[in-house]
Order: C-alpha cells, then structure tokens, then sequence
C-alpha cells in the first residue's frame, strides 16, 4: 500500500468543511487577512464564475410591532413618522422604470401584518402577473398563513435573520420573539418550500468571541440558500446610539469563513458595509466572498424614514451598483436568484445533497 502524500494531505484539508477561529476571524495581521479573503474570494470565482446576482430592495413600510435595540424602527422610536407605500406606486414602478439588470425584487418591512396584507401581496400578485422576476421578501416572523398567502402569491425566497446566534443576547436586544422562535420559523419557511436566506450581526455590542463563533455553528446547521453578515451600525434613535460601530476588517472576515464554509451560498454585499468603511465597504464585500448586489428602488419620498441606521442615508443607485461590479471586473447575471435555487433542486432537495447522498452509496 502505498504512504500518504502531501497531496493526500492537501486533499484531505481542502475537503474538510471549514470551521472559523476567533484567531482567524479577528486577525489584525494585512497580509494574513488578505491572503484569507482571496481564498474565499478564489472560492465564489470557482463556483460562480464572475457573475453576481442584481436584486432591487423596495421598503413598503416602516411601522413596526417589534422593539429591536439596534434597529431606528423599533416600536419605541416616537420621532419617526411612519409610512406604508402604495402598492400601485411601486408596481408602475418595478414593472415599467426598474433598471434593466434586476432579475429580483426585494419587499423589505418593519415586522408590520397591515403592510403585508395591503402592499406586499397585492404588489407580488402584480409582479407575477406582469413581469419574470423572483420575488424575495423579508417582512420577519409571521404566522404560518401569513407565509402561505405570500407563498402562494408567487414570492420564493424569504430572508429571516437570526441576528445572533446567542439566545441571551437576543433576549438583551429584545429582537422579535426569543431566538428558538426565530428558528422555529426559519425551520418551518424551508419545510414549506421556501427558499431560505438568513444571517447576523458581526460586533453586536456585548458579543464575546463565543458568541461570534457560536454564529458559524448555527448558519451551518439551518436549512439555508444564503446567508449575510452585517456589521453592527449604531441607529441614532436607538439605544445603542453610543455603541461603536461594527469593525469592518471582523465583518469581512466573517463573510470569508462563510463563503469558505458554504461555497454553495448566496451571500450579499451589504449597504451596511459602507457604514463601517465610507467609500470601500461594499466594494471590499465584492472581494470577499459576496455574489449579490441590491439597488435600493424605494421612491425617495418615503426612504428617509425608512430608518434602519442613520438618516443620512448611503443609497445604492444603479450607478453605484453596477460602477462597483464593473470595478471589481465582475458582471451582472442575467438569471435570476429563484431560477438558480430552482435550478438547483430535484424535487424540493438540493442537488448538492443528492449528489452527497450519490457519492457515499457509490
Ligand atoms: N422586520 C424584518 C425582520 O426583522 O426580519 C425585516 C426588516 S429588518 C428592519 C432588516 C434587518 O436589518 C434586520 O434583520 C437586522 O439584521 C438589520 N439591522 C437593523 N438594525 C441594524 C443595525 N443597527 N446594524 C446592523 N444591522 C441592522
């Protein structure tokens, strides 16, 4: 027989599936943290090719029941007036003024049921009618009939982020419901045929290097298509004001061990990302792991309310967008999200798996 070789050793680490570090993750060290961000970056080229996904984010409204610590649109923030968009607004837009490399539409909300029933599924049904683009929606923890409506009205892809993956923090912030909940529906949304989008928050304020890791664990272990990481930003009109901003070399590097842990995934550059780095932020996502961009479409009536972070909004036009794909020597895909998760799945498992399951019967 014959000895083991160094390949048989590369072999055997490159097949391992990839478990972050706090080491790893918080390196100061440039060259370590570039040379960690090019594999992840080699790793969504090879699975990928250059293209990047294009969805468009419209925001219907900003109530919210939900009371959040780090989000400006939590229910006790009485200094911001609240809007609900009009459906009719936004299909005249999406269906006749979106810009040409949008293959996806993202509904985006507070947690608001009004919203849901009154913009979001007359606008879905609107946009399956009129148009091919995948719909997306993250409107948060609904009843199951609520996600069964948005289902059948022809949305495919709901975005529910767990946030962070300690339950004791998730307490602290008072995020939606207790985390198992949160997990309970991200669990039930991918058993009823939903395709599965989740993530967290890196450098929540009070998070400790167990928490971080303890993020990867639970990512891995959900039933997911995609997943993002957002560095913290601290709302202005939350209590978290004073609370550092999330550090954008950490956010970075959690997007690298996510895309080396789950070649697979969709993970997005997040607008967030030029909150903690002005001017290269998102750019930076582009190089390090991320394969969808989002132009946010919501008229400019109403997105100043729309308070996730700060007024002074970064908006992420078109130009942007595409200026900063084109920079990065990527190019927009022309298919869109849901035809490539369909593509993906033989009658409701991932294709990934069969293959999985093919491999260890042979
Ligand atoms: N209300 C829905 C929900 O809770 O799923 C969807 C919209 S919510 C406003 C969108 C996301 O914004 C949240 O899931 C959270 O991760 C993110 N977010 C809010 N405030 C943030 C902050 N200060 N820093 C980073 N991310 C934040």
């Amino acid at each position: 027989m014959r000895g083991v070789t160094g390949f048989d050793l590369i072999r055997a680490v490159m097949t391992q599936p990839f478990i972050p570090t706090a080491k790893v993750l918080r390196t100061t060290d440039p060259a370590a943290e570039q040379e960690f961000h090019q594999r992840a970056s080699q790793a969504t080229r090879d699975r990928f090719g250059k293209k990047v996904f294009v969805r468009a984010v419209v925001e219907i409204s900003n109530y919210c029941r939900q009371n959040c610590h780090y989000c400006g649109m939590r229910r006790g923030n009485r200094n911001l007036s609240r809007f609900r968009a009009h459906h009719d607004q936004l299909a005249e837009l999406i269906i006749h003024h979106r810009p040409p490399s949008v293959t996806d539409i993202n509904i985006q909300a507070g947690e608001d049921p009004v919203a849901v029933r009154e913009v979001a599924l007359p606008l879905i049904r609107e946009l399956q009618r009129h148009t091919d683009l995948g719909i997306s929606v993250c409107l948060g923890s609904l009843p199951p009939a609520i996600y069964s409506d948005l289902k059948n009205s022809g949305a495919s892809i709901y975005i529910l982020k767990f946030e962070t993956a300690s339950s004791a923090r998730y307490a602290e912030m008072e995020a939606p419901g207790s985390l198992d909940r949160r997990l309970e529906n991200i669990r039930h949304l991918a058993a009823s045929g939903w395709y599965v989008s989740s993530g967290f928050i890196a450098a929540l304020p009070g998070e400790t290097d167990k928490d971080l890791l303890a993020n990867f664990s639970l990512a891995a272990d959900l039933p997911l298509d995609g997943c993002s990481v957002s560095p913290f930003i601290p709302g202005e009109e939350t209590p978290l004001a004073s609370s550092p901003v999330g550090d954008i070399n950490l956010t970075l590097n959690c997007m690298a061990a996510l895309r080396l842990m789950r070649p697979d995934w969709i993970i997005p550059s997040v607008s967030a990302l030029n909150l903690a780095e002005p001017g290269s932020g998102y750019r930076r996502g582009l190089r390090t792991g991320a394969n969808l961009v989002t132009i946010n479409l919501t008229p400019s009536e109403i997105r100043g309310d729309y308070l996730l972070y700060k007024r002074d909004r970064f908006i992420m036009t078109e130009e942007r967008i595409l200026s900063a794909i084109a920079a990065e020597n990527l190019v927009p895909s022309e298919q869109s999200l849901t035809d490539f998760y369909r593509s993906r799945k033989v009658n409701g498992t991932h294709l990934s798996s069969v293959k999985k399951r093919a491999l260890q019967v042979s």
